[in-house]
């Protein structure tokens, strides 16, 4: 029997756990109260279970990845640069590397001298650090709809207005842009111009060259992310909306390019990179300072020497073909055994295919049948942030090899006829 005094005890420890509970919230920032954990990290953990096939994650095949390249990056940087590898280094990232991503940028008409490259801890702290530099409580950002949730995050965490606009490879609704900079002070646009995620759409030449004139007229700042845009295997490359304001209207102070090593080498290495004009350089290291000083230094050196050693070419080759042979298996299985179900926008590049039920089954319910048939997709709804469409959905099929294709969509069919029937 627990004595009076225990158990008052007991029941003032209880009060004081709840008071913390609620103060510990009320301690939080307004924004972080508001803010929810991303729904496709959380569903990820599902893809853990032994014997799911996700088609979630946009992640890099496993098998795919050059760990034989890496280890020997790995070793030459712990090797012979023992007095750099493992010190602080620069806010801007090492030079060496800089270099090597400045010669790779310039063949691909990205004119970016190494002093004007700012390496960054993947090129999600690239959005967040632009974010940070541009973005003040209540300004506007331009956002396709839909388009990547995590950027949508890093807008929201700034507390920045998200406005949405339509945009596809077959054009982009421009009445409604011009309405909505009428109406708002927009600072930044944010484009996933090539083999979009979610919905693996490539933004056309003229709609391009319309989009920077559009902010050059209007003084908005183009965010262009672009970790896919190595990724292409079907189609002619597409100018950069970086280069197309530089050329094509002598305008080197419009657009902000982003990119990423996590698609390409590896997203372990957390390693991306940013190009801003060349005036905002300084700033954009600045905000990088206060977030985490500068990029790991190993991570710079297997990431340089990798590149170094030429073999990144021959891998690019290698994903594209693997790639395109997966995105063609899975759209085969979807043919034969989902006739008729799902709409398909097919990308020339990139991990995602993205889709829309005919019938307009609530993916949220289908998903719930996945789980049960280890099967596993994104519901389109979380690439939203007015409007959803409740039956769009996101393939990845980066990871799905040939043979795995078949399997997979045999069990996302069982899951569809489940969903129709209740
Ligand atoms: N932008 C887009 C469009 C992405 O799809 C991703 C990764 N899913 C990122 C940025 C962030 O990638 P990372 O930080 O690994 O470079």
């Amino acid at each position: 029997m627990p004595k009076d005094t225990d158990r008052k005890s007991n029941e003032s420890e209880t009060n004081l756990n709840r008071r913390s509970t609620n103060s510990s919230e009320s301690m939080l920032s307004r924004r972080m109260q508001t803010m929810s954990s991303s729904a496709i990290r959380d569903l990820l953990r599902h893809s853990k279970i032994p014997g799911m096939i996700s088609l979630a994650g946009g992640i890099p095949a496993p098998d795919l990845i050059d760990t034989e390249g890496l280890e020997a990056a790995t070793f030459r940087a712990v090797e012979s640069a023992r007095n750099t590898t493992f010190q602080y280094g620069l806010t801007e990232g090492e030079l060496f590397l800089r270099e090597e991503i400045a010669s790779r940028m310039v063949a691909q008409g990205i004119s970016a001298e190494p002093d004007h490259i700012l390496v960054t801890s993947g090129s999600q702290q690239a959005l967040d650090i632009v974010a940070r530099a541009f973005l003040d409580e209540g300004d506007s950002v331009l956002v396709e709809e839909p388009t990547y949730l995590a950027a949508l995050q890093v807008f929201n965490m700034a507390g920045a207005k998200t406005l949405v606009f339509q945009g596809d490879q077959y054009g982009i609704d421009f009445t409604r842009l011009e309405s909505l900079v009428a109406n708002n002070r927009i600072k930044l646009m944010y484009l996933v111009p090539n083999f979009s995620n979610p919905t693996g759409t490539t933004l056309r030449l003229p709609e391009r060259t319309k989009l920077v004139e559009f902010a050059i007229r209007h003084d908005i700042m183009i965010v262009e992310d672009d970790p896919y845009g190595d990724l292409r295997y079907d189609g002619e490359h597409v100018a950069s909306l970086f280069e197309i304001a530089e050329q094509s209207f002598n305008s080197k102070n419009r657009v902000i390019y982003i990119s990423s090593f996590s698609k390409t080498v590896a997203p372990g290495l957390r390693l991306g990179w940013c190009i801003p004009p060349e005036s905002y350089f300084h700033s954009l290291c600045r905000a990088k300072q206060s977030m985490d000083l500068h990029s790991s230094t190993l991570s710079q050196y297997i990431a340089g020497y990798y590149l170094k050693s030429g073999r990144l070419d021959g891998r690019l080759q290698l994903l594209k073909k693997a790639y395109k042979c997966r995105r063609d298996a899975l759209i085969k299985a979807i043919s034969e055994h989902l006739p008729n179900t799902l709409e398909l926008n097919v990308p020339d590049g990139g991990m995602f295919l993205w889709g829309r039920f005919v019938s307009g089954l609530d993916a949220s319910l289908v998903l719930q049948q996945a789980l049960s048939q280890s099967v596993m997709f994104v519901p389109g709804k979380y690439f939203y942030s007015e409007t959803p469409d409740l039956s769009s959905i996101r393939l990845s099929f980066s990871t799905i090899t040939p043979s795995l294709a078949d399997e997979a969509v045999k069990r996302l069919a069982i899951a569809i006829q489940r969903t129709e029937q209740r």
